[in-house]
């Protein structure tokens, strides 16, 4: 038997549409301010100080705070508030359906189970109990997940310089992620020189240039490959998906602009893959492929990083033994909101109830076992802090 407090919970959320504006043309479900609104008043009602930031028109980020003024313990909580669109769904999205033990809606899995378990886990007991033990916590629902995390980064500029253990709120099937891929964009232009396609050995090809960088590249993954593969992650991957260039057949192309996505396995990061892509770059220049070019970073997730040994990894896996599952521990090839707070935050793991397998498809659901199982872990999660081990390891 499911909490049925905890499911009203659920479907009060679902039943507010916050599908991401560009994936609604209409402007009854779209956007995030309605269920901020609740949001911020079920935070408030606990005695959360509620603040909005405006990320776009009609589209704000919520950030709750609670707890000591002086804190030695600063936890996160963070749940995005957008949910993908409805076009082809098999059930209704905003009028949740309950059969055998499963609620049916938009956001069901991703992420307002997570959502609704994370909540229902901030009991006044809970919260009471972090004060005492001189411990803050920010709740943060972000706008704009599902279309490239611009609430998750722009409310960086609103949280502590340094938080202590966040917990990004997404569908891992109750699994405690602690490592996920880093995705980078990179866009490369080529500068070569014109010349008549008669006299093509006056001119430099660029598109040939970007033709030796991609096969460059390709003995670059390869390698990387085999420096970085990570047990649960695998090995970084790479995609060349655009190309612009040429001007005619009987023209020599002076430029061409490539874009590729890397996947970042840890310990790599952006900023080492951009060296190693310089290095190339400068090499081809050196050998007169190309007269000049240009890298840029173009967009960048940073992998998640946390150690499966840390305190909070432990500490989480304990909570859910205590609520009556062993939960997996595990790395994802998918990245969330947690790749833009891990720099910010001594430890970061991604829990919650649910599938990413029905986050973006037309049936989606959520076990109302397994949601109440994920509540009940945050919530001894949250009721035991950090002291009963070491205390704070700053
Ligand atoms: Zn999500």
């Amino acid at each position: 038997m499911s909490d049925s407090v905890l499911t009203d919970l659920l479907s009060d959320l679902v039943s507010i549409p916050s599908v991401s504006p560009s994936q609604t043309a209409d402007p009854v479900f779209g956007g995030e301010e309605r269920i901020a609104a609740f949001f911020s008043d079920y935070l408030e009602r606990l005695g959360f100080e509620i603040s909005l930031q405006y990320v776009e028109p009609g589209r704000p980020n919520v950030i709750a705070r609670f707890g000591s003024e002086n804190p030695d313990v600063i936890w996160l909580l963070e749940s995005h508030l957008d949910t993908v669109g409805v076009e082809g769904m098999k059930h209704p999205p905003f009028t949740p359906e309950i059969r055998d033990g499963k609620l049916y809606a938009r956001g069901a899995a991703d992420c307002k189970g997570a959502m609704a378990a994370a909540l229902y886990a901030l009991s006044r007991t809970n919260l009471e109990e972090m004060k005492r033990r001189r411990e803050a916590v920010y709740y943060v629902g972000a706008m704009g997940e599902e279309t490239g995390n611009n609430g998750a980064r722009a409310v960086l500029e609103r949280l502590p310089e340094r938080l202590t253990k966040t917990i990004v709120l997404e569908p891992t099937e109750s699994a405690i992620v602690h490592t996920h891929k880093g995705i980078s964009w990179f866009r490369v232009d080529f500068v070569g020189r014109s010349a008549h396609g008669s006299n093509p050995d006056v001119g430099v090809n660029a598109i040939y240039a970007a033709m030796r960088f991609v096969n460059e590249l390709k003995a670059y993954v390869v390698e990387t490959g085999n420096r970085f593969e990570h047990p649960s992650l695998g090995k970084p991957t790479m995609n060349l998906g655009v190309i612009h260039a040429g001007i005619a057949p009987n023209v020599v192309p002076p430029k061409c602009r490539v874009e590729l996505d890397w996947r970042v396995v840890p310990p790599q990061n952006s900023s080492e893959v951009l060296v190693d892509l310089r290095k190339i770059l400068e090499g081809m220049k050196a050998e007169g492929v190309c007269l000049d070019y240009a890298v840029e970073l173009t967009q960048n997730n940073e992998p998640l990083v946390t150690s499966r040994d840390s305190e909070l990894v432990q500490q989480m896996s304990a909570a859910c033994q205590a609520s009556g599952f062993a939960p997996e521990i595990t790395g994802v090839g998918w990245c969330c909101d947690a790749s833009v707070f891990c720099g910010r935050s001594d430890e970061t793991i991604v829990f919650g109830p649910g599938s990413i397998k029905q986050a973006h498809a037309s049936e989606e659901f959520i076990d109302l076992n397994e949601l109440e199982a994920a509540s009940n872990a945050l919530m001894h999660l949250l009721h035991q802090g950090v002291s009963m081990s070491q205390g704070p390891n700053n």
